[in-house]
């Protein structure tokens, strides 16, 4: 089998040329099968899209916007909506779906929650949506930076209502309870894919730990709306993805995500098929069914895709129900 070397920068500092993923380069080629037309997007040209990116180098931030390579890209930052990666540009896991750089981190930076909330401010953002790399490294996994990270927002841009998508800070105690107790708005944790897939997909992480983290956040501050999101198109099945539905709703989550996987580069995951428009509104219908206050099930839906307006939804329809 052919190995490639994929040499694109670290995402730590520009003009870093280290492989980006190490533990990839040995592995055999995946093979990407041609994406289906509801797949694909336009390229990103427009003067909002440049400003947000001008923006964002100026104050050296990480988005995951660019570091996952989020497909919506061009729609979100042409809108100035971007979703911010603090804890560094390199992740201490080695997930086999995801695009953001692996390897030994840097230091944290002390200027990035200024420079998130500065950014959050200068952008006009209502609703900020924050997430990071896993930081296994650190003795809190990263907890008092993101807690910094949403004072520092909260001091910058008061009306800002603030989602963050955090790591599942396993075997890091009191780390989850310390980013619970910062009160954000929401709280996302994704479990990425099916139980039987995570040995393959998912190696560092535990999908009962995944869940009992969601969990904890209801448990800890029932009022703190709670989020997760899942890919398919790794080879699960249905009644596995339903499964999940039901597990994510005993532990009272509030807002389920659902969209296609995308291989990043051959040493990725196999996509083992491309689930269509029609397939994506069943599973919306079904997770609305089954009790989610909110749901967003498309082929190109990402956790942080229209996250400020969904946030205002959620929020409507946890009224309705209240008043119903
Ligand atoms: S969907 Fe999220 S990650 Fe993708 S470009 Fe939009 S804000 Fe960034």
């Amino acid at each position: 089998m052919p190995t490639l070397i994929d040499l694109r920068q670290s995402g730590e500092e520009p003009g870093d040329t280290r492989p980006r993923h190490p533990e990839k380069q040995g592995r055999p080629d995946n093979a990407s099968p041609r994406k289906p037309d509801w797949i694909r997007v336009k390229a990103p040209t427009s003067l909002g899209y440049h400003q947000t990116k001008d923006l964002v180098r100026e104050l050296k931030l990480h988005t995951v916007c660019e570091e996952a390579g989020c497909p919506n890209i061009g729609e979100c930052w042409s809108q100035k909506h971007a979703t911010f990666m603090i804890l560094g540009g390199i992740c201490t896991r080695a997930c086999s779906f995801c695009n953001v750089a692996t390897g030994k981190p840097l230091a944290l930076d002390p200027n990035e929650p200024a420079n998130v909330a500065y950014a959050t401010a200068q952008m006009g953002l209502r609703h900020v949506v924050v997430t990071s790399v896993d930081r296994d490294d650190l003795d809190d996994g990263g907890a008092d930076h993101f807690v910094r990270t949403i004072a520092a927002i909260r001091v910058a841009a008061p009306e800002t209502t603030i989602e963050i998508l955090t790591p599942d800070f396993l075997r890091k105690p009191g780390a989850a309870e310390r980013v619970i107790d910062a009160a954000p708005d929401v709280f996302n944790h994704n479990l990425e894919t099916v139980p039987r897939l995570y040995h393959s997909i998912r190696p560092g992480a535990r999908y009962y730990q995944s869940l009992r983290l969601l969990d904890s956040v209801k448990q800890r501050d029932p009022k703190q709306f709670t989020k997760s999101g899942l890919m398919v198109g790794l080879g699960e099945t249905k009644d596995e993805v339903l499964q999940v539905m039901d597990d994510l709703r005993v532990a009272n989550v509030d807002f389920l995500t659902i969209g296609q996987y995308l291989q990043p580069t051959k040493k990725h995951a196999a996509i083992d098929r491309f689930w269509t428009p029609e397939e994506f509104k069943a599973l919306e219908t079904i997770a609305y069914a089954k009790g989610f206050l909110m749901v967003s099930a498309s082929p190109l839906t990402r956790s942080s895709h229209h996250a400020g307006e969904d946030f205002a939804r959620l929020k409507a329809a946890r009224l309705a129900q209240a008043e119903g």
